[in-house]
């Protein structure tokens, strides 16, 4: 549908010519109805890279012209949680996820974004739309989940889902350079994109998980695991896999309530970490990308113009053609 170009409305607002953006799995949510909050006609996308075209007299962090991630989250950076890092809890009444939710998003040619100091991030020079387009949302999530694990060295790291968010969830993880890094995922395309991408890695998949992870580990069980698939017997093999004392991040988002085993878990003093994304380090990541420390272009395995979008959305909706990532430019 044809909608006017939108305006700045506050003075804290930045509008942002999209030069390239993707599909998210929450843009299906949406489409699916599943999404409560999400408002009807609502144009989707929050995962986008652009260009400032004019900004707000209150934006001093960007200025026009700039090349800029946007933020999955708006957040005001002044509030209790902003001020811990904890931006996905902004109190702030525009705060959380607005853009493509709540406000009109990216999947277009231009968008309004709310307190534009926090939510855009310059992109270096050196570093391509490509290689940018995931820093705002499902990159921030992986560098997040990585971040709140407190992997070390000495470490085997379990991660369930090998997704966007999984795959992005390993790079940030690989960062860490614990001693071994399994995956555990049900497709066998996936399991394939993996190993061809990351021959490091060791592969299992969820009938095998347990096992798998006792005999490829040194104390029993993962000493990090981190939940990212949100199928529905993924939450506890989390808990399974994991070792006595281990940390168990859970990044996933389930259709369904949960249960926590607790009989069986006593004594095993696990620590859940949960949540959505603080997607606070967008600016650091940009850094890792310059340097060449994380890419994830090769997430990116179909390209599509704007009209026509409907073709990238049927192919991403039905996980056809081997898609991990699609973008809109
Ligand atoms: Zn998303
Ligand atoms: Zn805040």
């Amino acid at each position: 549908m044809e909608k006017p170009k939108p305006a700045l409305i506050e003075p804290t607002d930045a509008i942002v010519r999209v030069t390239m953006s993707s599909i998210c799995t929450s843009d299906l949510h949406i489409k699916h109805g599943s999404v409560p909050r999400a408002v009807p006609g609502i144009t989707v996308g929050h995962e986008m890279v652009g260009v400032v075209e004019e900004v707000g007299g209150e934006v001093t962090h960007v200025k026009p012209g700039d090349r800029v991630t946007v933020n999955v989250e708006t957040f005001c950076g002044e509030c209790f949680f902003c001020q811990n890092g904890y931006v996905n809890n902004c109190t702030d009444p525009n705060g959380g996820w607005a853009l493509g939710c709540r406000i009109d998003g990216g999947q277009t040619e231009y968008v309004r974004v709310p307190l534009a100091n926090q939510g855009l991030n310059r992109i270096p020079d050196s570093v391509t739309d490509e290689q940018a387009l995931l820093v705002g949302d499902v990159l921030a999530t992986g560098f997040w989940a990585a971040r709140i694990s407190e992997i070390t060295e000495d470490d085997t790291v379990l991660i369930i889902g090998a997704g966007p968010t999984g795959i992005c969830t390993l790079l940030c993880v690989m960062l860490k350079r614990p001693k071994r890094i399994i995956i555990c995922e049900k497709s066998e395309e996936r399991r394939r994109f993996v190993e061809e991408h990351y021959p490091e890695v060791l592969l299992t998949t969820p009938e095998e998980c347990k096992d798998f992870v006792v005999k490829n580990s040194d104390h029993g069980g993962a000493d990090r695991v981190l939940e990212v698939a949100g199928a529905d017997d993924t939450f506890r093999l989390a808990g399974e896999c994991a070792r006595p004392n281990a940390i168990v991040t859970v990044v996933a988002l389930y259709d369904q309530p949960q249960v926590l085993p607790l009989p069986d878990m006593y004594g095993k003093n696990l620590t859940f970490k949960t949540g959505g994304v603080d997607g606070c380090d967008c600016e650091e990541v940009l850094r890792l990308i310059e340097a060449g420390k994380i890419d994830t272009t090769p997430l990116i395995t179909h390209r599509f113009p704007l009209s026509e979008i409907e073709e990238a959305y049927r192919i991403f909706e039905n996980k056809l053609d081997g898609v991990i990532k699609v973008a809109i430019v």
